[in-house]
């Protein structure tokens, strides 16, 4: 049974100290709900501050990117070692700001993956297609493309630290959400392509998040879904008046 999980990604929003005072929000919903796993991705300088928060909570703390390579020069990156210093146990690779804004790569992702997992950090992989690409009726293959570029090289056993998000670019940050029969095909084709090379008990394990515009008002129809694993939230998620209530609805989804 795969517990569900909602994640809120802060992006760069938030000062210090309303990081800290949502972070105890949350933490205080999270430690009295139970059947939903939390996470938080808040900016890279408020991660500490943000994890000592969070420590002793049921509140997993990442980061929302990392660097490809170990260490060295490399102005202005973030390793995997330096997050795990602060507090972090997970981190977001791939996310579409970063391949859409910043260009990265399908490469550059699966080698950000392969660093993360060897540090120790889970990873949530995040892919999704551009609404030129669904109209194109391209769907499929450009999410084929990116998940499994991204999980390449991995074992089964790594695979139990990876977590997918399917984010359709069109969806984030526009108000437009994908229908949840329509994110729920995506779900279970990409369910369906990882039991080739990880088998079928990974397959079935393998948390799929559902993120873009993910709200209040739409958070249980979309998880009723049944491969849709929780969320990976983004504005909802800088308020506690917003986040709280998702993650309700996920603790409260018949699974
Ligand atoms: C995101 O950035 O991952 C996201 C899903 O954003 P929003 O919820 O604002 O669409």
């Amino acid at each position: 049974m795969r517990t569900p999980l909602v994640a809120g990604n802060w992006k760069m929003n938030l000062d210090r100290q309303a990081a800290v005072a949502l972070a105890q929000a949350v933490c205080a919903r999270a430690d009295a709900t139970q059947g939903v796993d939390v996470a938080l991705y808040p900016s890279f300088v408020y991660l500490e501050e943000v994890a000592r928060t969070a420590a002793g909570s049921r509140v997993a703390v990442g980061g929302q990117d990392v660097c490809d390579q170990e260490a060295g020069a490399f102005t202005g990156e973030v390793s995997s070692a330096m997050l795990r210093d602060v507090g972090a146990v997970t981190v977001l690779v791939g996310h579409s700001e970063r391949r859409h804004v910043y260009g990265e790569t399908d490469a550059l992702c699966s080698a950000k993956v392969r660093q993360a997992l060897a540090a120790g950090l889970q990873v949530c992989l995040c892919i999704g297609e551009t609404l030129e690409e669904r109209e194109a009726g391209r769907t499929e293959e450009v999410c084929r493309t990116q998940l499994l570029a991204g999980l390449e090289g991995l074992s089964a056993e790594q695979m139990r630290s990876v977590v997918l998000a399917y984010e359709p670019v069109w969806a984030i940050g526009t108000g437009k959400t994908a229908s949840p029969e329509q994110a729920g095909e995506v779900h279970a084709y990409l369910r369906g392509l990882l039991s080739a090379p990880f088998g079928q008990a990974v397959a079935d394990a393998t948390r799929i998040l559902y993120g873009g515009s993910v709200k209040p008002a739409n958070a249980a129809d979309l998880m009723a879904v049944p491969d849709i694993d929780g969320a990976l939230v983004g504005g909802a998620a800088l308020t506690a008046e917003q986040f709280l209530p998702i993650i309700d609805a996920a603790a409260s989804t018949d699974r």
